[in-house]
């Protein structure tokens, strides 16, 4: 039977998507013959990761500091919203640098499998900031899977009222691609042929 600590540590590893009871142990291994330093770090790193990384209260993007570069429109085309469900998407959409406006991340997108909602609060959000910058474009840059095309049916329905025009990524893919298994250029392409939805 390993050591109590030992089998901690797998089972946190284990709770991270794709790693399996093997590949767990085999990590735990690897981090036992990390240095001390080197442990001492991870775990101040783990002890602060909530304080020294937080969500933009506007946007969701992840900062470090209270300020977000994201939103400051002194630095961003104020004019364009772009709807992500993560902050991982903001990042491989600034690598392209196709696009200068605001984001707005989801972080739950609509599962009628799951059952899951949408974030009725993170809409009314969206909304004000709509309102507040005149808000001329709204592009919905979600995966093309269910949960993607379901919430964009809903987001495009919810700014029916609103004077903005919404848009959505030409993928030109087939359904179920993610936006992070598609590469820079594509992306890029998808961006900029973006269409009226
Ligand atoms: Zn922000």
């Amino acid at each position: 039977m390993y050591p109590k600590d030992l089998l901690k540590l797998i089972h946190y590893l284990k709770k991270l998507s794709g790693v399996g009871a093997k590949t767990a142990e085999r990590f735990a291994f690897e981090l036992i013959k990390y240095s001390d330093f080197e442990l001492d770090d991870l775990g101040d790193l783990f002890k602060d990761l909530k304080k020294n990384i937080v969500h933009c209260s506007v946007c969701g993007c992840l900062i470090a500091e209270n300020i977000c570069k994201f939103c400051d429109s002194n630095l961003r085309d104020s004019k364009k919203i772009c709807i992500v469900s993560s902050f991982r998407d903001v990042f491989l959409l600034e690598k392209t640098k196709t696009y200068n406006g605001f984001y707005h991340i989801l972080e739950t997108l609509i599962s009628p499998i799951e059952g899951k909602e949408i974030d009725e609060e993170n809409i009314i959000r969206l909304k004000k900031r709509i309102e507040n910058f005149s808000i001329s474009e709204v592009i919905i840059a979600l995966d093309s899977t269910i949960e993607g095309d379901a919430t964009s049916l809903y987001i495009k329905e919810e700014l029916l009222d609103y004077k903005v025009n919404v848009s959505r990524l030409a993928f030109g893919l087939p359904m179920g691609t993610s936006l992070d298994y598609i590469d820079g250029v594509t992306l890029s392409q998808a961006f900029v042929g973006r269409q009226s939805f």
